[in-house]
């Protein structure tokens, strides 16, 4: 029942952005996530208009031409609200993302409330979602993935205290969507899984 936003980066993991977004689409996808700015631009070029989601924060000097394709962006830092500001953004649709251990990018969940608040004050950005990333949700027994989920879900349940429930709440690549229903929400994020191989 949740949606399903398929993952169309690195070329449609090497088998055209394009065709693999319109694969998607036709099996029932409403929405993709990339990358790059600009491979989310080659996906509005191609005339595909449901919505994209760059999954990281971008280099300020990419953001006008995020915003001219209408592209959904991934914040984590206030710095970025003000920059998407002076590109010309005007209540761009954001997701928050939560590092919960991965240690890649996102931003501390304590920090998950002052920061909706930050988008939320934003002329330039809409809280669409919040959403994390599993560091090895591919090996199914691993405690790693309760762990990272607890720490997402007290994360939410602040948020919601605090009054903010944005409508897609997602965590899952592929080997979340498929072996950890719990890690499902309301969205779901899979690649290789669309492309017919085994996380
Ligand atoms: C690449 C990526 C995915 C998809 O991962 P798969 O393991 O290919 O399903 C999902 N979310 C984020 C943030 C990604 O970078």
């Amino acid at each position: 029942p949740v949606e399903v936003w398929v993952v169309v980066k690195a070329d449609g993991y090497g088998h055209g952005s394009v065709t693999a977004a319109r694969a998607a689409i036709a099996g029932g996808a409403t929405g993709l996530c990339v990358a790059l700015v600009q491979e989310g631009v080659a996906l509005r070029a191609a005339g595909i208009d449901v919505p994209v989601l760059v999954l990281t924060e971008q280099p300020h000097d990419e953001l006008p031409a995020a915003v001219a394709s209408g592209l959904q962006l991934t914040v984590y830092r206030t710095e970025y609200l003000e920059a998407l500001a002076a590109a010309g953004g005007r209540d761009v649709p954001v997701h928050l993302k939560l590092d919960t251990g991965m240690q890649r990018s996102g931003a501390r969940p304590d920090d998950a409330v002052a920061l909706a608040e930050a988008i939320v004050a934003s002329p330039a950005a809409t809280l669409e979602g919040v959403f994390t990333h599993l560091a090895v949700a591919d090996e199914p027994d691993h405690p790693f993935t309760r762990e990272q989920l607890d720490r997402f879900d007290a994360a939410l349940d602040a948020l919601s205290a605090a009054g903010h429930r944005p409508r897609l709440v997602h965590a899952a690549n592929s080997a979340g969507a498929i072996v950890h229903p719990r890690a499902r929400y309301s969205m779901v994020r899979p690649g290789i899984a669309i492309y017919g191989i085994s996380p």
